[in-house]
């Protein structure tokens, strides 16, 4: 298995330099099994709900759900690849994005930039509309591997806020304060500038009553 990983990320690598990121990904050897630990957020009840632990056949038993019908990307642990860069916890993204954001991260590291802290691949049914029972029903774009957030502390996810302003709600993570605090992103920052450059879109630019300043992903969603 680890074998057959590494060939993968060889194959992705030479991909990249070529430019043919996409061949290359085709190329890749799909795992055997998809496994994942997954919850469910519940709206009524404010918290997760339905812990468990899946693991089935990858080609066979793979839901419609369970991939991301834009980029292909899966809730499988065997579909992510982890991240590790000097001074940073490691993390997991999904192996088709996982070389260029590697790339950028360690890019603006080697040049001081302040990234103390990354997350990224985490599954959970945190969106799509609730159930009758408060269930939320649709995997995250965390679940898939396909965002990430960058320094959640100085960053926060804000509610009731189509455009910035002091009527904004916090509701996860640090305030964000740009300009004051060195980790806080600025809108034409090193760090926005260059994961954007590497093909994805800022939270805290996408429309809607929420800005998400620590999130970026395919979709900025
Ligand atoms: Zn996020």
């Amino acid at each position: 298995m680890r074998r057959v990983r590494r060939s993968a990320a060889i194959a992705l690598g030479v991909g990249l330099l070529l430019g043919s990121g996409a061949a290359a990904a085709g190329e890749r050897i799909p795992p055997q099994r998809c496994s994942y630990d997954t919850y469910t957020w519940n709206v009524k009840l404010k918290r997760a709900v339905a812990r468990r632990r899946v693991s089935h056949s990858y080609y066979d038993a793979l839901t419609p759900e369970e991939v991301d019908p834009v980029t292909g990307c899966t809730v499988c642990r065997e579909d992510q690849t982890r991240i590790a860069l000097p001074s940073l916890p490691s993390f997991e993204l999904c192996h088709k994005l996982a070389p260029r954001v590697r790339a950028a991260l360690r890019h603006l590291l080697d040049r001081g930039v302040p990234i103390y802290e990354v997350a990224g691949y985490r599954v959970g049914k945190t969106r799509g509309d609730a159930d009758a029972h408060g269930n939320r029903t649709r995997f995250s774009n965390h679940a898939f591997g396909i965002a990430l957030d960058v320094n959640p502390a100085h960053n926060g996810l804000y509610d009731r806020c189509p455009v910035f302003g002091p009527g904004c709600r916090l509701i996860r993570g640090g305030r964000w304060r740009p300009g004051e605090a060195r980790a806080s992103l600025a809108p034409d920052g090193r760090i926005v500038r260059a994961l954007k450059a590497a093909g994805l879109r800022w939270g805290g630019e996408i429309a809607g009553r929420q800005k998400d300043f620590m999130h970026f992903s395919p979709s900025g969603y």
